[in-house]
C-alpha cells in the first residue's frame, strides 16, 4: 500500500470535510521534536499515549449515538499489537438505509508524528460536536456527515510511540524497529538510491508486522472509497507512489489528483506539496526526525 495519501475511488462528496483536516494539519503541521534525547515531550503541546487513549475512549463513550471504540490485536514472533478503532456513524440509531462514503483516516504510524494523533483527538471532538471550528456552517457540515462513515485509527503504532516517550525522540518505527510504511507489499523491500536501512527497515516480509496486519484487516473489512494517511513533518498532500517517480495512470490518478490541487488552492494557499512522494520531494531525501 503506498504512502501518506491514498485515495482509492474518484470522489465527488463535498470538500467541507478535509477542510478543517486540512486547515489544522496546515497550522500544526511540524512537530516540534529535535535529536536530542534528552529533550522532554512538551506535555503542553502533546498528551501521553495513555492519556490520549482514555481521552479518545472516554469522548467515545460520550457519544454512543454516532461514535464506537474497537481494538484489535495481532502477534507475531513473539511481538504484539493492538491499534483502537473508532467508528463515527451519525444517526446510526436511526433507519437510514442510503449506502455511506466510507473514509478511512490513519495517524501515527511513525513512533516520533506526535501531532497527528493530537489531531484525530481533535476530529473526533468536532465530529461528536464537543468542539467547532470557526467559519463552517455546522448546518453543512451535518449535510456533509449524514453521508459519509468514517473509520478512524488514532495510532496506528502505539508500540514505537512509547519508544519515543521513553526518550528516543527520533524514532519512526514500530516496537522492533520496522517502519510501518515501508511493510506492506508494494514494491517490498525494492531499495532507492538514497535508501536508508534504519529509517526504512522493512521488516523480514511483507506484512510482517502486527499493526501492519491489523491496518491491511481493517482496510480489507472497511473497502473504504477514501484513505487518508496522516504524517507530520511537511506541507504536502501525497498520492502514490512514494517510492516512485511517478504517479499511477488513469481516470482515478488524474480526477486525485484534481482534487488535491483543489484542496491546495482552497485551504493551504498553494503551499502544499503535490504528487507521488519521491517525484514532487524526492521523499527518501527529506526523511529527517519529524518528517517521512
Ligand atoms: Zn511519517
Amino acid at each position: 500500500m503506498a504512502h501518506l495519501l491514498l485515495l482509492s475511488s474518484p470522489l465527488s462528496i463535498s470538500l467541507c470535510f478535509f477542510a478543517w483536516l486540512q486547515g489544522f494539519l496546515v497550522v500544526h503541521g511540524n512537530t516540534n521534536l529535535t535529536h536530542s534525547s534528552f529533550t522532554p515531550i512538551n506535555r503542553d503541546l502533546y498528551h501521553s499515549s495513555g492519556d490520549l487513549m482514555e481521552e479518545i475512549k472516554a469522548l467515545v463513550f460520550r457519544h454512543p449515538d454516532r461514535l464506537t471504540f474497537d481494538t484489535i490485536k495481532s502477534r507475531n514472533k513473539g511481538y504484539s499489537a493492538e491499534i483502537a478503532v473508532v467508528t463515527y456513524c451519525r444517526r446510526s440509531q436511526e433507519t437510514d438505509d442510503r449506502p455511506k462514503f466510507r473514509i478511512l483516516l490513519s495517524f501515527g504510524q511513525h513512533g516520533r508524528e506526535l501531532i497527528t494523533s493530537e489531531l484525530a483527538l481533535r476530529i473526533l471532538s468536532i465530529l461528536s460536536k464537543e468542539q467547532f471550528l470557526p467559519n463552517l456552517d455546522p448546518a453543512s457540515l451535518d449535510h456533509t456527515l449524514d453521508k459519509l462513515l468514517i473509520k478512524m485509527v488514532p495510532m496506528e503504532n502505539i508500540n514505537g510511540r512509547r519508544i519515543v516517550e521513553a526518550g528516543d525522540l527520533c524514532e519512526r518505527r514500530n516496537g522492533r524497529g520496522v517502519d510501518l510504511n515501508r511493510n506492506w507489499s508494494v514494491d517490498w523491500g525494492k531499495k532507492e538510491k538514497d535508501y536508508d536501512p534504519y529509517e526504512e527497515n522493512p521488516g523480514t516480509a511483507p506484512f510482517s508486522e502486527p499493526e501492519t496486519q491489523i491496518m491491511r484487516k481493517v482496510a480489507m473489512s472497511f473497502d473504504p472509497h477514501i484513505w487518508v494517511n496522516i504524517h507530520s513533518g511537511m506541507e504536502a498532500l501525497f498520492m502514490p507512489y512514494d517510492h516512485k517517480n511517478t504517479t499511477p495512470d488513469g481516470v482515478s490518478s488524474h480526477q486525485m489528483k484534481s482534487l488535491l490541487e483543489e484542496l491546495n488552492h482552497l485551504h493551504c494557499q498553494r503551499r502544499c506539496m503535490i504528487g507521488s512522494g519521491g517525484g514532487s520531494v524526492g521523499l527518501n531525501n527529506q526523511l529527517n526526525c519529524a518528517g517521512g
